[in-house]
């Protein structure tokens, strides 16, 4: 099977490689690629926000399956382009993308189809947005989003009255260009916040899903859940202390209405959609969708999917998926991130990377390979993944294999997992 893989990053190299362990061979080209990919098939130099840039690619190239990794492309319509070339793709429609792409198209989704939700109002007018902080009737922080897509930094939990101002008004004088002129205020929420993958294959007469298991990110940069946010510096999954009825309350309360609201509002939906979840102490409450896998969760729930990869995402992008349950090994899987030096304020690239022989998955996310020496090339450098039987053993094994990766100023927590080990053995 041909694939174009659109990406570049952790999230593409751990599809990459479970792909290529499909039963089904696998052709595999990256758009943009990396050095990493490089090694599992061929990279071809594609702008992944120009939709008829890759749709003519796939026009003479005929790939079987094209896989979007992040949301850039599916926002900027790259499915609906290539999709009408009849070539299948795995990865939302510009419309259905827009419940990442817009925090207001979201929020309006979810209460339409009244899936629990933080309380929220939508405000696009400077004098309306401060009197509501003035008038402020939640509670603090007051949670602030910049509409569009703003690479993780567009949400403030302001801790005051004036913060929440001065935020709201940097937001409206463009800090983040259009994406934050349009400002959603919500309700804060306490709990604990977790993710949840769901393949979606919905038409105007099909809807189909299939949920896999619930991983927790661990987004500050330092253990103990200190310092600034990051992309993620590690997950595990499944989450130990979430029992089955806990499971199925997401599925009826979260999952299913979505899923109905995608075919009520004909919104087609082809790929996944990552549900970001608080757990509180009222039951699960949706915060946001983004329509494709996270990174790192990837990584961990390829440790854990025990079926084709390659056969599965080519059934939803062909609309052939039937709601069932997915093969998972009884295991469970950690990923741990090496970040750059300077992380996440910047990254010191360039860095040569020491590499022995780990005995559990390495994954490359920002490297580059130079006259056959691996080289630091972003934030985020690579991962380490694998799974055990239980979480304690997964992380027992990945803390094993971490002296075999090395450069000058890697940074890695050694705390992912430990606190729901800790809540699940008390
Ligand atoms: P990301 O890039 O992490 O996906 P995002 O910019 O798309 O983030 P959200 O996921 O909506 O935005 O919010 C980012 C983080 O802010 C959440 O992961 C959560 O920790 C926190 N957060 C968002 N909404 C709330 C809320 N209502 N109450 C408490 N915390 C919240």
């Amino acid at each position: 099977m041909k694939i174009l893989l659109l990406g570049s990053g952790g999230r593409e190299h751990a599809l990459a490689l479970k792909l290529k362990a499909s039963t089904t061979p696998v052709d595999l080209v990256s758009a943009p690629g990396s050095d990493a990919l490089a090694e599992l098939g061929t990279c071809v130099a594609l702008d992944l926000e120009a939709p008829a840039a890759v749709a003519a690619w796939c026009a003479t190239a005929r790939p079987d399956l094209v896989v979007a990794g992040p949301e850039v492309p599916l926002v900027a319509g790259v499915a609906d382009a290539v999709r009408a070339l009849g070539i299948p793709v795995f990865g939302h429609d510009a419309a259905t993308a827009r419940l990442e792409g817009s925090k207001a198209v979201a929020k309006a989704f979810m209460e339409r189809h009244r899936i629990p939700c933080a309380a929220s109002q939508t405000v696009k007018d400077l004098a309306a947005g401060e009197a509501l902080i003035r008038a402020w009737p939640h509670g603090y922080p007051i949670v602030l989003k910049a509409d569009g897509l703003a690479a993780g930094k567009g949400v403030v939990l302001a801790e005051s009255g004036e913060e929440a101002l001065a935020t709201f008004r940097a937001f409206m004088a463009g800090q983040f260009g259009e994406a934050s002129k349009t400002v959603v205020f919500e309700e804060p929420l306490i709990g604990m916040e977790l993710s949840l993958h769901v393949l979606v294959d919905v038409d105007a007469d099909h809807a189909a899903f299939a949920m896999l298991p619930a991983c927790q990110d661990h987004k500050r940069i330092f253990e103990g859940d200190r310092g600034p946010n990051t992309g993620g510096m590690g997950a595990f999954g499944p989450i130990p202390f979430l029992r089955p009825e806990d499971i199925q309350r997401m599925r009826v309360e979260l999952v299913e209405p979505t899923v109905r609201g995608l075919q009520a509002d004909g919104l087609p939906a082809r790929g996944v959609l990552f549900l970001g979840v608080m757990w509180t102490a009222a039951g699960p409450k949706l915060l946001e969708y983004n329509v494709r896998f996270g990174d790192p969760e990837t990584q961990v729930l390829m440790q854990l999917l025990d079926e084709d990869l390659a056969a599965l995402l080519l059934e939803v992008a062909e609309g052939r998926l039937v709601s069932r349950e997915l093969k998972l090994k009884p295991h469970t899987a950690i990923t741990v991130v090496l970040a750059a030096e300077d992380y996440p304020e910047g990254a010191k690239k360039g860095v040569p990377i020491q590499i022995g022989t780990p005995s559990v998955t390495v994954i490359h996310a920002g490297t580059r390979k130079q006259d056959g020496q691996w080289l630091t090339n972003g934030g985020r450098v690579m991962n380490l993944a694998t799974s055990a039987p239980d979480l304690a053993a997964a992380r027992a094994a990945i803390e094993a294999a971490l002296p075999q990766i090395h450069w000058l100023g890697m940074q890695v927590r050694h705390d992912i997992g430990l606190k729901a080990l800790r809540h699940a053995q008390a």
